[in-house]
C-alpha cells in the first residue's frame, strides 16, 4: 500500500492507547458502515456454520461444487451472505395468520456445559476464528443469539467495503481455480494458501489475505490476516501486521470499534508468533480435526504444489511444508496498524498505530473462552455501550435490550447510519490462492 498517496492524518497513540489526532475536524462516529465488517462477520460466520455448509465461491445454495478458488475472499463472502440469509425458522403461524415467535429463552440452552459448549457445537472441526473472538467482544449475547438463530443482513456499506477488500487483494494476487474433494483437501488448501502467501511476503515484502492457524490457549484458532508488510529499514525485519477497514462516512471510529480492531490485530500477532516459536503440533492437529494424514490430495493441489516447488502428495506432506515455512519467519512487529479508509474516495481517514499488549490480549481471550467453552453465561453489551443494541438484529428478543432504553440514550446523538451488518474475510475458509 502506498501510504504517501493517501490523505493521511497524523495519528499516534499515547500511553493510554488513545488516538492523538492532529486534525480533529473529523467527527467520531459511534457506529455504522462497513468498518463493522469484522465484528459482524463473526455473526455471519456463526450463522453459516450452524448450517454446517462448506462456503465456496458459488452463490448457489445447492451443495458446493468440487471446484473452488485458492485464496478465498470476495466470492466466498457472497456465499456467506447467502448462508447468512438462510435463517433458522423458529416462528409458527396461528390460524389468524399471526406469527408467533417463541420466547428467546426457549431457543437457548438453559445451561451449557463444556461438552455442549458453543465451541464444541459450532466450531468443532474448524477451529475458533478471530472474528469469533471479536464478535463476542462486541456483545456475547448477540453472538449467542446469532449462533442459535442464525441470519444476518447485508448493507450497501458492507458491499462497498467487501469490494474494496477484493480490490486490495487483486493488487497482489491472482485467483486460481482448484478442485478439492475431501476435508483433507480443504485443510491442505488453507496451508497452501499460507505457504504461497509467506513466499510472496519474503520475495516482495507484501502479502494480503494470509490464512493462519495456531494452537493457542489449548484450542485451535484460525484467522486471515488482511495485510503483512516487511519493513523497509535494515534494522527492523519483523513483519508488520495491518488491517484496513472502510467507512461509509468520513468519520472516525468510536473507541469500542477501535478496541475491537485492536483485539483482532493483536490476536493475529499472538497466533503468528506462536506459529513461529513452536513446532507445529501436527499430531494434535490431525487428531483434533479427525483428519487422515495419509489422505492423497487432489490432483489440482498436487500440481499447484509442484508449481511452487512443493513435493506434496498427502496432507501430511503439506503440513510438513507449512511447518518448515513457519521456521523461515520472524515474529511480528510489536507495533500494529489499523487503517480506516473513506469508501467514497478511498482516502485514508486515520491510521491507528498501537503497541501489542500481550497481557491484555490473553485476558481478553481467556474471558472469551469462558463464554465459548460454556463456563459462564453470555454477557450483554456493557452498560455504557448499550447503544450497540440499536443496531442489533436480535434487540427485540434480547432481555438486555430493555435495560438500554433510557431517556439518556434516547436523547443521545448516536447516529443511525446504514444497518450495520457486515461480512468479512471468511477466516475459516480458504479456497483461493495468490500466485
Ligand atoms: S440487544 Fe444489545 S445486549 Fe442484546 S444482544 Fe443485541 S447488542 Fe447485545
Amino acid at each position: 500500500m502506498d501510504e504517501t498517496s493517501s490523505e493521511q492524518l497524523s495519528v499516534t497513540n499515547d500511553n493510554n492507547n488513545n488516538l492523538n489526532i492532529n486534525n480533529n475536524n473529523i467527527p467520531i462516529e459511534i457506529v455504522s458502515d462497513e468498518e463493522m465488517a469484522l465484528i459482524e462477520a463473526a455473526f455471519a460466520l456463526a450463522s453459516s456454520s450452524s448450517s454446517r455448509s462448506l462456503l465456496l465461491r458459488s452463490s448457489s445454495p445447492s451443495p458446493p461444487p468440487p471446484s473452488t478458488l485458492l485464496h478465498t475472499n470476495a466470492l466466498s463472502i457472497k456465499s456467506i451472505t447467502l448462508l447468512a440469509k438462510r435463517r433458522l425458522s423458529t416462528a409458527t403461524s396461528t390460524s389468524n395468520g399471526k406469527v408467533n415467535h417463541p420466547d428467546i429463552e426457549d431457543l437457548l440452552p438453559k445451561k451449557t456445559k463444556l461438552h455442549d459448549s458453543f465451541l464444541h457445537r459450532y466450531r468443532n472441526g474448524r477451529g475458533l476464528s478471530v472474528t469469533d473472538l471479536t464478535g463476542a467482544e462486541w456483545c456475547e449475547k448477540q453472538m449467542e443469539l446469532s449462533l442459535s438463530r442464525g441470519g444476518r443482513r447485508t448493507t450497501k456499506a458492507m458491499k462497498a467495503g467487501i469490494a474494496r477488500h477484493v480490490e486490495l487483494e487483486e493488487e497482489v494476487m491472482k485467483r486460481v481455480k482448484v478442485k478439492i474433494a475431501t476435508k483433507e483437501d480443504r485443510w491442505a488448501l488453507k496451508f497452501l494458501n499460507s505457504i504461497v502467501g509467506v513466499n510472496q511476503l519474503l520475495f516482495t515484502g507484501l502479502t494480503r489475505e494470509l490464512p493462519i492457524i495456531a494452537y493457542v490457549e489449548n484450542i485451535w484458532m484460525v484467522g486471515v490476516i488482511d495485510e503483512i508488510r516487511t519493513p523497509l529499514t535494515k534494522e527492523h525485519h519483523n513483519p508488520i501486521l495491518v488491517d484496513t477497514k472502510t467507512r461509509s462516512r468520513g468519520t472516525l471510529p468510536s473507541e469500542p470499534q477501535r478496541r475491537n480492531g485492536r483485539l483482532q490485530l493483536m490476536s493475529y500477532k499472538y497466533m503468528w508468533d506462536n506459529m513461529i516459536a513452536n513446532d507445529f503440533p501436527s499430531g494434535k492437529f490431525f487428531t483434533s480435526f479427525s483428519l487422515n494424514r495419509h489422505q492423497t490430495l487432489s490432483e489440482d493441489l498436487q500440481e499447484i504444489g509442484a508449481g511452487s516447488d512443493l513435493n506434496v502428495s498427502t496432507l501430511d506432506d503439506m503440513v510438513r511444508c507449512f511447518a518448515n515455512t513457519c521456521k523461515m519467519l520472524a515474529p511480528a512487529h510489536h507495533q500494529l496498524l489499523l487503517r480506516y479508509e473513506y469508501q467514497a474516495d478511498k482516502s485514508l481517514l486515520v491510521e491507528d498505530k498501537f503497541e501489542y499488549d500481550c497481557e491484555w490480549l490473553k485476558d481478553q481471550i481467556r474471558s472469551s473462552l469462558e463464554f465459548w467453552q460454556g463456563q459462564r453465561e453470555a454477557n450483554y453489551a456493557p452498560e455504557d455501550e448499550r447503544w450497540k443494541c440499536r443496531f442489533c438484529q436480535f434487540a427485540a428478543d434480547c432481555p438486555g435490550y430493555a435495560e438500554s432504553i433510557t431517556p439518556k440514550e434516547e436523547d443521545s446523538n448516536i447516529k443511525h447510519d446504514d444497518d450495520v451488518t457486515c461480512i468479512s474475510q471468511g477466516e475459516d475458509i480458504s479456497s483461493q490462492i495468490s500466485r
